[in-house]
Formats: C-alpha cells, sequence, structure tokens
C-alpha cells in the first residue's frame, strides 16, 4: 500500500482531531446551543448537562474530582492562571514590594511556564531557573536544594515536549507536600498518553491541552485541588464568576465536550497506542542511527515519552535538512522568531551545541500514523541526510579521521 504525502509526524505540536470527537461536538453547534449559565430555562440546562459530563471525563483521565476541573482555553492559559494565580494569592508581601516570595521552574519550560514566571519576577517574586543536566531530567534532588524558607510554588513540567524527557513529578510533588509548597505541573506532553492520577501523583496544580490529544484546539484544562490542601488561585479573567470564579467567560460548550470526548477514548486506548506508538518509535530511531553515522538522540533514552524522538544529523545544516524532507512534516531543532534562526533553547540548555542543535528533528508520532509512514520517512531522512553529506567537505574530513574541531583554520 502507497503512503500519502505529506506525512505528519509533528503530533507534538497539535494532532488531528478524532473524527469520533468531532461528532460529539457537532450537535453542540446548532442543536445545543444554549449558555450553560442560563439556569432558568431547558436550552441552559442541556448545555450544563454536557459540559457537567464533560468535566467527569477530563476529571477521570486524571484520577481528580469533577469539581476540581476548571476550563480554560487551552494550556497557556491554564499555565498563567496556575503560576500568576498561586503566586499573587500567596504572596508573602503585597504588591510592589520586593522579594514577595519564592518559585522554582526550570529553564527549558515552555514559554507559556517561563513567560508568566519573567512576569512574576517583575512583580517582585524570586524565580528559580533550574538549569537542567545533560539527560534534560529534572530530579527531586535538584528541586529540593533549591527550595528556599519562602518558596511558594514549583512549577516542573511532566514531560518536554521538544525532547520528551519525564521529569520526577511524582517525587517532586511529595517533597512539595511535605514542605507545605504548591506543586504545579505542565502536563500539556503527558495527559492522555501515559497514566496519571493527580492524587497519587501528589499535584495541587495540572494544565493539560485538547488539541494534543486529538481534541479541539482552543479548549484546555486546569486542575486545582480542592483538598489536603485547597489550592486558592486569584483569577486574572474576571467577569460572570464562571468557574468557581476561576475563569469567568462563558463556556466554549462544543469544545469542552470534544474535550471530553477525547479524553474518554485516550482513557480506553491510552495502553495500546502506546505500544504501538513505542515499536514504531524505536525502529524509527533504531533504523536513523543505525544506518548513519555522527547522530545523537537528544535527551534521556530511558526517561521518555514513548511516541518521541529527538536527533541532531552532525555535517548537516539544518535548514537544508528541513528542506530535503519537506514531504515529512517534524519541527526543527530552531525556532523562527523573528528574522533570525535561533537554535532551540532546550537543546541549548542540554549542553547541544548550535550547529546540531539547528540540525536536529524532533520527530513526534500519533494515532493516526501508520508502520508504512516511518518506513517511508526512515528512508527518506537517511537519503537526505547521506546526500547533504556528500556536499560537505567537512564530513570528509571527519570521515579522514580528522577531529575537525582541532583544526587551525587559517586567516586571510
Ligand atoms: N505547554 C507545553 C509543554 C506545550 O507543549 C504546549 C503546546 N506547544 C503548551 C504548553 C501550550 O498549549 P496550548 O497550545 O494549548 O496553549
Amino acid at each position: 500500500m502507497g503512503v500519502n504525502l505529506p506525512i505528519y509526524f509533528d503530533n507534538a505540536a497539535t494532532t488531528k482531531c478524532d473524527p469520533r470527537v468531532v461528532e460529539a461536538m457537532l450537535p453542540y453547534f446548532t442543536e445545543v446551543y444554549g449558555n450553560p449559565g442560563s439556569r432558568n430555562h431547558s436550552f441552559g440546562w442541556a448545555a450544563e448537562e454536557a459540559v457537567d459530563r464533560a468535566r467527569q471525563q477530563v476529571a477521570r483521565l486524571i484520577g481528580a474530582d469533577r469539581k476540581e476541573i476548571i476550563f480554560t482555553s487551552g494550556a497557556t492559559e491554564s499555565n498563567n492562571l496556575a503560576l500568576k494565580g498561586a503566586a499573587r494569592m500567596y504572596a508573602k508581601k503585597p504588591a510592589g514590594q520586593e522579594h514577595r516570595g519564592h518559585i522554582v521552574t526550570c529553564a527549558i519550560e515552555h514559554k507559556a511556564v517561563l513567560d508568566p514566571a519573567k512576569r512574576l519576577q517583575k512583580e517582585g517574586f524570586d524565580v528559580t531557573f533550574l538549569e537542567p543536566p545533560a539527560d534534560g531530567v529534572i530530579t527531586r534532588a535538584m528541586v529540593e536544594e533549591a527550595l528556599r524558607d519562602d518558596t511558594i510554588l514549583v512549577s516542573i513540567m511532566w514531560a518536554n515536549n521538544e525532547i520528551g524527557t519525564i521529569n520526577e513529578v511524582p517525587e517532586i510533588g511529595a517533597l512539595c507536600h511535605e514542605r507545605g509548597v504548591i506543586f504545579h505541573t505542565d502536563a500539556t506532553q503527558w495527559v492522555g498518553k501515559m497514566p496519571t492520577d493527580v492524587v497519587r501523583d501528589n499535584i495541587d496544580l495540572l494544565s493539560m491541552s485538547g488539541h494534543k490529544i486529538y481534541g479541539p484546539k482552543g479548549v484546555g484544562a486546569l486542575y486545582v485541588r480542592r483538598r489536603r490542601p485547597r489550592v486558592r488561585l486569584q483569577a486574572i479573567a474576571e467577569g460572570g464568576g464562571q468557574e468557581r470564579g476561576f475563569r469567568s467567560g462563558t463556556l466554549n460548550v462544543p469544545g469542552i465536550v470534544g474535550l471530553g470526548a477525547a479524553c474518554e477514548i485516550c482513557m480506553q486506548e491510552m495502553d495500546s497506542e502506546r505500544e504501538r506508538l513505542l515499536a514504531m518509535r524505536n525502529r524509527l530511531e533504531e533504523q536513523i542511527t543505525g544506518r548513519l553515522d555522527t547522530v545523537q538522540v537528544n535527551g534521556h533514552r530511558e526517561r521518555r515519552l514513548p511516541h518521541l524522538t529527538n536527533i541532531s544529523f552532525g555535517f548537516v545544516e539544518g535548514e537544508s535538512l528541513m528542506m530535503a524532507t519537506k514531504e515529512i512534516a517534524m519541527s526543527s531543532g530552531s525556532a523562527c522568531t523573528s528574522a533570525s534562526l535561533e537554535p532551540s533553547y532546550v537543546l541549548k540548555g542540554l549542553g547541544v551545541g548550535d550547529d546540531l542543535a539547528h540540525s536536529s528533528l524532533r520527530i513526534s508520532l500519533g494515532r493516526f500514523n501508520t508502520g508504512e509512514e516511518v518506513d517511508y520517512a526512515i528512508d527518506a531522512i537517511v537519503r537526505a541526510v547521506e546526500k547533504l553529506r556528500e556536499l560537505s567537505p567537512l564530513y570528509d574530513l571527519h570521515k579522514e579521521g580528522i577531529d575537525i574541531t582541532k583544526i587551525q583554520w587559517q586567516a586571510h
């Protein structure tokens, strides 16, 4: 059977909405269109019922109570609400003063955590951005060393979106509970793919997003623990008082129904899907690293998501590699910021050099990928790298055994 091009291998960026999810959403645009806040008629009640069901579906996926789920527009908003909401609520000094409390996070979090953390820094909070080790895994010991008497909040992502590494989240949660510190985790890349239980795993606040789990874009959730400890947040969006006052605004009913349906499917299919994707990822990685020399897999080899790999290719230029493989949608190790190509701050954070960061690919597999696509991509990537290296004089020198890092280039 042939392969349909282009191939989509960028499921960590976003996923296709599962047709079963779309089907569940459709009636909520045109038939059940009431405002769940309309408590005095049946249109409102029907919408509220749908939102309640979705809340239950989301809660079940992560082991929470339905009252602990706050619907948002996605993980970016959830992270903002968690960090700013908790810091401002538990600040040890009023706004306008210095040293209002201490926050611990990590330098390779998603920007949706880093930027709110930097905002809080400007508001007078002290923030520690933990530097990751070369394998990218943030451990309990690293967090423990950073904790202070005035630490309010720790925010450590469950799995990294670029390299898929899995942090010691349950252990960090246990530490935070021992010390009376609130623990938030950005679980955007984790939830729906890996078993999650906020009670067992000691989570106080957890961010998730619909579009990473085969649900719609523009909807997500924040889990907010209600018991032992009860976590309070200062709202960012104020208004009608929806979502227990944590997040005002008329609810996105079709989106929420879609998120609920997506969670339900993940719950049912997670185990078999994980096994299938792991086998495909391993084949892809083994073939690429076996058939090419001078390649490296970035991040910890065991502690990482089963459907993702991040590989750097020596002696090829990043942009040329992307061009040569453009029938396969993948992410590169460069982020286009304005006009320039910046190497990924995540890879740089692990100590990967600029050249290797530029020439790296993040390949993230998903529910709708097939084994044929994997085989096609292996051949296409191997061929592209070989071809680019044929044009590389540095690669020739390397093949001759010359260490090019030691060459004294002649200056003219
Ligand atoms: N956190 C992580 C780890 C992510 O991967 C993403 C999406 N790239 C986000 C947050 C932002 O999610 P959303 O698009 O739902 O705002």
